[in-house]
């Protein structure tokens, strides 16, 4: 097997970087780096029927991924996770066909183990010894998870309320936490100042072009197990974006091989109604967010105050005819509730905040009933026990 990677390009002055060398954000003008592939090559030499007979984690689809040397490869099992129908939750919001994709059956039980697993791998086939990450809970649990299997040493910047479990997946790799007095970009500060000081590779999301690479893989996925026909829809709940723009990046590597057709779902961008810096850029129609003040949310992996790939973000949902909307904290509850006494599953609440969005978005005809819809339950509730047992879950209902 062997990777097609063949350039670095800079997604907002067009600049190339060698692929072979470490590298951040783009040096000519601070934008995000994709890692790009010889597609031409990829379409002729490459099947999407060999997926088929291949073990089910995202490293099925190696040739579109970043690594060179498969020895590399820092796995625990990530990827390729269930998509469910979920007709009784459909039933309720008088919908047909509504599917979930189930991320938190990912290893450390949200689907940062993606991004983390490709940032991780990369680090190893680099030879960086030292990695630092300033996290909002579950980005932080993934990294240590692989660096501790890679051998690697890491660093953690976190808001001192992130999820208890966060901190404690931290705490049990032997990893090097800090809990700070403030947010996820407080701590993305404080993570830049150590790898300046200590030479540590900052695989913060987005401002190395590795872990966007990883999280594509749920596109590659959504094509494969949906028999290479895209949903009419996407639902995603969105904090630095990741997810979102590896999707569509992926959706585009699939239509230049010939793999999927023009076709695209519209994708929907779900923020809390307390920290919406993408919600209010899109409905401002402008390209940049402004950073969000005093954000707060109980949906820890989207209070994400500021996004270095808001362009990417809002681009996507653009062309794809979809919209950017919040939802309220107690939908997102009252939404945990339901599913997990309807169909069984216990979402975290970004992933009941696609539920909350849902409903608005077929209450106002945004989405017809007919649609085929996906949503994304990012990570397990497990993560998230202080929510359950708050007086609001008891008392929510709808
Ligand atoms: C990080 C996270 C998100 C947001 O993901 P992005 O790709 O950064 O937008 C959503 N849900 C959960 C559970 C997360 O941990
Ligand atoms: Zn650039």
């Amino acid at each position: 097997m062997k990777s097609y990677l063949s350039h670095i390009e800079c997604t907002l002055c067009g600049e190339i970087q060698n692929a072979n060398h470490v590298h951040r954000l783009c040096p000519e003008c601070g934008g995000v780096l994709y890692p790009r592939y010889d597609l031409k090559a990829a379409a002729k030499e490459l099947d999407r029927k060999v997926f088929k007979d291949r073990h089910p984690s995202m490293w099925r689809y190696f040739e579109l991924l970043p690594i060179i040397d498969p020895q590399n490869i820092v796995t625990l099992g990530e990827g390729f996770t269930p998509i469910f129908e979920i007709s009784k939750v459909a039933k309720t919001l008088s919908c047909e066909k509504l599917f979930v994709k189930d991320e938190s059956l990912n290893p450390t039980a949200s689907f940062k183990a993606r991004g983390l697993s490709a940032a991780v791998s990369k680090a190893l086939e680099f030879g960086i010894s030292k990695l630092t990450i300033p996290s909002a809970g579950n980005a932080a649990g993934a990294m240590t998870a692989y660096a501790a299997k890679a051998g690697i040493e890491s660093y953690v910047f976190m808001p001192k309320d992130a999820p208890e479990a966060n901190q404690k997946e931290v705490f049990i790799s032997g990893a090097k936490l800090e809990l700070i007095d403030g947010l996820i970009s407080d701590a993305g500060k404080l993570s830049a100042q150590l790898a300046n000081e200590l030479d540590l590779f900052d695989v913060s999301t987005l401002k190395e072009p590795y872990r966007v690479e990883g999280k594509k893989t749920m596109g590659y996925e959504i094509a494969e197990q949906f028999d290479w026909s895209l949903p009419d829809a996407i639902i995603y709940p969105t904090g630095g974006g990741t997810g979102i723009v590896g999707m569509w990046k992926a959706f585009e590597e699939m239509e230049s091989m010939g793999w999927i057709d023009k076709k695209r779902p519209k994708m929907f961008s779900v923020q809390s109604e307390g920290c919406a810096p993408i919600v209010k850029a899109f409905n401002d129609g402008k390209k940049h967010a402004d950073p969000w003040e005093n954000a707060s949310t109980i949906a820890a992996g989207i209070r994400v105050p500021v996004a270095v790939a808001d362009y990417l973000i809002l681009q996507a949902v653009r062309e794809s005819g979809g919209k950017a909307l919040v939802v309220s904290d107690e939908s997102m509850l009252s939404w945990m509730k339901s599913v997990a006494s309807l169909e069984g599953m216990f979402f975290c609440p970004e992933g009941a905040a696609t539920l909350a969005a849902l409903k608005e978005l077929l209450d106002d005809g945004f989405l017809s009933g007919s649609e085929r819809i996906l949503i994304l339950n990012t990570g397990s509730g497990l993560k998230y026990l202080e929510l359950v047992g708050m007086p609001e879950i008891s008392k929510a209902s709808n």
